[in-house]
């Protein structure tokens, strides 16, 4: 037989999949589990939405929509641009995909050449460096330390630049830290970008999840030049719980790069879901209260998630202000017996919480991050408690 081909053999496996799988069999068996492991809000899609798709149903809007969305979503998202976030965008800039992930890689396809770097700070969401290598293109990893809130410092980017240098992904608030970067932060980067002629893809997908009184701020509307290398993502899922309507778009910096995109989409994907599309114009045109109600026990949540840690021994969660997660650093664990096995690892920390407290964490080396393990509180307050007392109950019986 041939060999596959090289890109068959780049991705990396999710690490993910060994604790979810790990979780479903016991769950099979009847354990008790607390899932600390959701990239997901735990809200019902709204029903203002909801009902959408269901007049969409009912007009018979089932067929073939233009390949990078429909003109009233893109009129939409327009709209919103402008209203929440100050920018100026036209619909022939829009392209609407099957979620913010597939935007992201339409990004990379017209980004990447051959052996271009793209640079991504970690802790990342794990899709970035993989979505760079499908295209050819070599991640280059720039760290952001808890001790600066892991907000990247601009010398350790700057260092991290070359004649390759491409783009840079940020993303805030972030995954898996939940750090929100502040308009100084944003600023800094922007320079750095026009200094370097470097393109910027700006995920944005949790910035309505913030607290605090924290604000988001979207780098293309820091200055003109940001604006005009920024490519802007964002979506549906994370903000309005439609995680699996798989709707996200991506705001070009011109109307040349979207059609590009555009084309790309229209001989792999064609259109999002049409009647996901129709749902998603009403989503961006109300319920603006909805959605600042699940961000309100999304607070409250961390909050007592927070609280809950302070009594444990060993582990130190990192406080921040955005996204639903909290990354915990479980570094001085590394070396100590729990529960009868020596725990080298985040990977092998996760490993004993599920088998002995039967709680499911991800681990850090996931996200580049190898000293921690992240905890959603996309979950119910009790089984945060419960979920955080397990832990505690573990940890807390060590010398
Ligand atoms: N970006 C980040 C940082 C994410 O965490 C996710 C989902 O987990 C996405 C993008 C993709 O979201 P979707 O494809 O559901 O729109």
């Amino acid at each position: 037989m041939k060999k596959l081909a090289t890109r068959a053999g780049i991705v990396a496996p999710s690490l993910t999949l060994a604790i979810t799988a790990q979780a479903n069999k016991l769950k099979a068996q009847g354990v008790d589990i607390v899932g600390f492991t959701a990239g997901e809000p735990d809200f019902k899609t709204p029903e203002y939405i909801v009902n959408a798709a269901k007049e969409a149903l009912d007009k018979g809007f089932t067929k073939y929509t233009p390949a990078s969305g429909t003109a009233e979503l893109k009129t939409a998202i327009c709209n919103k641009l402008k209203r929440e976030n100050g920018l100026s965008f036209t619909a022939d800039r829009i392209v609407v995909s099957n979620g913010a992930k597939q935007s992201l890689y339409n990004v990379m396809q017209i980004l990447v050449d051959e052996g271009d770097e793209v640079l991504v700070i970690a802790p990342y969401w794990l899709t970035y460096p993989e979505l760079i290598k499908l295209n050819g293109g070599v991640p280059v990893i720039v760290e952001a330390k808890a001790e600066n809130g892991f907000i990247p410092q601009i010398g350790d980017i700057e260092k991290a630049i070359t004649s390759k240098t491409k783009a840079i992904i940020i993303n805030s608030p972030n995954n898996p830290t939940g750090a929100v970067y502040s308009e100084e932060d944003i600023k800094a980067i922007a320079e750095l970008c026009k200094k370097y002629d470097l393109w910027i893809v700006a995920d944005e997908i949790y910035e309505k999840l913030v607290y605090n009184g924290k604000k988001h701020f979207s780098i293309a509307g820091v200055s003109e030049d940001a604006y005009s290398r920024t490519f802007v993502v964002n979506g549906m899922s994370k903000a309005y719980a439609m995680t699996g309507w798989r709707i996200g778009y991506v705001a070009a910096p011109t109307a040349e790069a979207a059609k590009a995109m555009g084309s790309i989409q229209s001989h792999q994907t064609s259109n999002p879901n049409s009647v996901a599309q129709y749902a998603s114009v009403r989503a961006l045109s109300e319920g603006e209260d909805i959605i600042s109600g699940m961000v309100e026990v999304f607070a409250k949540r961390r909050e007592l998630m927070l609280s809950k840690f302070e009594g444990i021994k060993y582990v130190k969660p990192v406080a921040s202000d955005g996204a639903f997660y909290i990354m915990v650093n479980v570094e001085e664990l590394f070396g100590k017996e729990i529960c009868g096995s020596v725990v080298n690892s985040a990977m092998e920390l996760s490993t004993v919480l599920i088998e002995k407290a039967n709680v499911a964490v991800i681990p850090g080396e996931c996200f580049g991050a190898d000293k921690y393990i992240r905890l959603s509180y996309s979950l119910a307050e009790d089984k945060i408690v419960t979920g955080v007392e397990r832990i505690g109950a573990v940890i807390n019986k060590l010398k």
